[in-house]
């Protein structure tokens, strides 16, 4: 895998610790954090950073296909690393997201091609739902 700072280079953006920081983060994981949770995950080691220059950080990302906005009916977005379109699952009581990866799509969007006449390049699948966790927690009251 290539370097972040060479990544970023690559896109023409000015290599700072904090925009490496912040890409690294959400390489590193696939919890889909929006942009506070960013904030508060780098804090300890990056304490002189401030949360409009996480905003500011993840605009710049998003605007170079770095990172895609994800808008999950909540407040604010939440963010991930993987650009390629792909559908997610959306806890409705804690508000966990998931990727999900279904190779059915590939076949209704074959339909929708045969049937419409329409080429299907991406997909905003939301699945709201509850997750595991939150309905064993229900369970046990
Ligand atoms: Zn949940
Ligand atoms: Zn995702």
């Amino acid at each position: 895998m290539k370097e972040t700072a060479q990544i970023l280079k690559e896109k023409g953006l000015k290599v700072t610790p904090q925009r490496i920081a912040v890409y690294n983060m959400l390489l590193n994981t696939t919890e889909h954090p929006n942009a506070e949770t960013i904030y508060k995950a780098l804090e300890p080691t990056n304490p002189t950073m401030s949360l409009a220059t996480v905003y500011k950080t993840l605009d710049y990302f998003k605007q170079l296909g770095l990172v895609q906005e994800l808008n999950v009916g909540e407040g604010s977005s939440r963010y991930d690393a993987v650009v390629k379109c792909h559908p997610h699952t959306v806890c409705v009581q804690c508000g966990k997201v998931q990727d999900l990866y279904l190779d059915e799509l590939t076949e209704i969007h074959k339909k929708v091609e045969d049937e419409l006449d329409f080429q299907v390049n991406c997909e905003q699948l939301i699945l709201y739902g509850v997750c595991g966790n939150c309905r064993r927690k229900n369970k046990e009251g």
